[in-house]
This record gives C-alpha cells, structure tokens and sequence, in this order.
C-alpha cells in the first residue's frame, strides 16, 4: 500500500511581538518547523539559515540527519562571523517521509505530535529546563506549561559546533496525522484543542485552526503549524508543490494577503495570519513560480515592554527572557563563588527553586576582596554579557594574573 501525504502549514506573529522569528518548510517529503532566538534579528536569521540549508542538503540526497548537522554547522559559522549574534540559535523540528516511514530529527523545544486513532501523543522531548525537570519527576507536566522559565533551553542548534540532535523513526498508517509547531502552538493550546483541532480532514483547515486558537489564547509569542495527514494513495496522485516558507526576505520574498483563518472572531481574520509568511521558488527544474501560501495583512501590535523591576538581577533576566528564548550555554556573567573567588558563569544569575540556571564557566584564583570598588561594581552587576565580552571584562578586572 501506498500512502499520500497532504499539508497545510500556517506562521503567524502574535500578539505581543515584534518579529516572526520561526521559520518552517513544507517540501513534500520534508517537513520543518524551526524557532529561531538571539538579540537584534538573530532569531529570525538562525531560523532561516536553518530552514534553508536542511532543505538543500535533503534536496541534495543527503540524509536528514547529516543535512541537519549541516543546518547547525551554518548557524554556528554565522553566530562566530558575528560577535553581535553571539547566543544566536534556533530549534528544529523536522522529519522526511520516505515510504510510509517519517525519519525525526529534532532539537530544542519545537514539537511533534502524532495523532492515531483519535489519540495524541507528543513524538519529541522538549529540550528545555522544564522539559528535563518533568523528566526526572520534579516538576508535573501541568506545572510545566505555565513554568515562568519554560522558554529556557537546554539544547538548541547552532549553539555549539557539534549539536546532539535527536533521531527517531515512526512507521505512519493511513489516517496519522503529524503536527510540527513552535512553542507559541504548544505553550497556550492544551493537548485536546489539538487533538480535536488536527481531526480535521483538511490539513490547512487544522493548521489555520491551531493558530487561531493560539492566538485565542493570549499569542504570546510566533506561532507556527505544519500539520502533514497521511491516507492511503489514489492511484495517478502527484506531489504536491513544493513550499518553503521562512520571515520574509524584502529581496526575493512575496508577501501577500492571505486566506482567512477558519474558526476566528469575527473581524479578526484578517489579523490571524502575519504578515512575515511568504513562499520561496520551488526549486524543482520547470516548476511554476511561487505561489504564496500564508500571508496575511501585518496589523501589528505594540509589543508589550513589561520593564520597570526594581532590582538588577531581576532586570537583567527579564530582559534576556523578554527577549525570547534564552540559551544558557551562550550567556555569561561574571561573579563570586562561595570561597570569595571570582569566576565566569555560564547561563542565568538566577534559580528554579533549588536549580540554579548557570554553572560555572571558568574558574579564577582571583579574589573579590582584592578588587578595587570601581572593579567590584562591575562584578556586582552579574551583567549578561555574551562570551567574548565576558572574558574581556575578566581580563580587564585581572581575573587571570
Ligand atoms: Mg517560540
């Protein structure tokens, strides 16, 4: 027997952002949906880079996994060439049908979801704090989605020149249906809006309703939906056209309205699909030019800037939670171990309950009382700071005589 595949995908800004920094592709047979992070538009070129490379390494031939190490291999080339990108990264959630078999690979805190029979069942692991919290029993998965510190991640790609990417297999039947989404899906939709929203026969219906329910929710962050039913083949079925979708490129992109989203409030269709959705040129030999496939008209809201916290640390971790996703291998901040010594840390200046969210990077003989008072402001600070500008300030403050 031979099975069909049908998609529909959606990305969408939400309510309370600036920019879409995810990214997907849906190029019968492969699948993606990435959620790019970093400062100024890291995000949203650590998504695209990613997007764009996994997708010409599977349309080379390349296996999915090694044209995913690829993608990360890009993203970290680019975060070095640029010290102002420094902590750029992006998830990556992706997966090729070859035969009736869909080959995963996955990093971070994208998601796959399976719906069989009616049951939805989560295929990834969230790459995140609370993902491994709820791992190890400490935290429920209840508790997880309203985590404050849920967005920060434990793995993500083009954080590191090797990523260890998740692989996994799952032999598809006829009537599966597989989500990919970003966390602005996942986080405010509960389990069973999705279940019910993808028993939708018609995959785009199911993605556009998956947004409109995010957004429902609150949309407090980019939204994005791949949703890929398969059925058994009618004979003579053709592929569908190939679509790579990723924030629009004022270059080479085409942004336009698009269709409006099933199951929205009334008057609000129009806003349910962002602006940053556009479609590339397939990149079959002859194949016709692109077709936009979500886009929609950019009313976009003010983002909602909550500073004003008092103390330093706690502004400090607001911004950098503020500013998306947070990767606590890529920042740093400077401070004193318990013995009086001053150290380089990697991560947040802070804990989840008894879990501290850093660790440390390098360690000093240096101590804190032997640092002048102006040196002792800047250790007191615990400013983040990306690595480079970390180790320069350790050097400026005599960390390593
Ligand atoms: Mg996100």
């Amino acid at each position: 027997m031979t099975l069909a595949a049908r998609h529909g995908a959606l990305t969408d800004i939400g309510l309370h952002r600036a920019t879409n920094e995810d990214a997907f592709v849906v190029r019968p047979s492969l699948y993606a949906v990435c959620d790019g992070m970093g400062g100024a538009n890291a995000g949203e070129v650590a998504s695209a880079l990613a997007v764009e490379t996994l997708a010409a390494g599977v349309a080379r031939g390349e296996p999915i996994a090694a044209a995913a190490q690829a993608a990360n291999a890009a993203v970290y080339r680019h975060a070095q060439d640029d010290p102002e990108q420094t902590g750029m990264g992006t998830t990556l959630t992706a997966f090729v049908l070859e035969d009736g078999t869909a080959r995963f690979v996955h990093i971070g805190d994208s998601r796959a979801y399976l719906l069989r029979d009616g049951e939805l069942r989560q295929l990834s692991d969230d790459h995140s704090l609370v993902g491994e919290m709820v791992r190890d029993g400490r935290l429920s998965a209840d508790e997880a989605a309203l985590h404050p510190h849920r967005s920060i991640l434990s793995r993500a790609l083009g954080t590191e020149p090797q990523a260890r990417i998740d692989e996994f297999t799952e032999d598809l039947l006829p009537g599966d249906v597989v989500l990919l989404c970003s966390d602005g899906l996942s986080g405010p939709v509960p389990d069973d809006v999705i279940r019910v929203a993808l028993t939708r026969s018609d995959p785009q219906a199911a993605a556009e309703r998956l947004v409109a329910e995010a957004r429902r929710a609150g949309g407090p962050d980019n939204i994005t939906a791949v949703v890929v039913r398969v059925d058994e083949a009618p004979h003579g079925a053709e592929d569908e056209e190939a679509t790579l979708v990723r924030p629009p490129d004022p270059a080479t992109d085409i942004v336009v309205d698009g269709p409006s989203v099933a199951g929205g409030e009334p008057g609000d269709a129009a806003d349910m699909l962002a602006a940053e959705a556009a479609t590339l040129l397939p990149e079959e030999p002859g194949a016709s030019p692109a077709t936009p496939v979500a886009a929609g008209e950019a009313r976009r809201r003010r983002s909602l800037r909550r500073l004003g916290v008092v103390a330093a640390l706690l502004a400090a971790l607001a911004a950098a939670l503020a500013a998306g996703v947070v990767l606590l291998s890529t920042v740093f901040f400077i401070a004193v171990e318990e013995d009086g010594r001053l150290a380089i840390f990697s991560g947040l200046p802070a804990e989840v309950g008894p879990v501290p969210l850093h660790a440390v990077y390098r360690r000093s003989v240096v101590a804190y009382d032997s640092l002048s008072p102006a040196a002792r402001t800047l250790v007191d600070q615990r400013r983040l700071r990306g690595r480079q500008d970390a180790l320069g300030v350790s050097e400026q403050l005599g960390m390593w005589p």
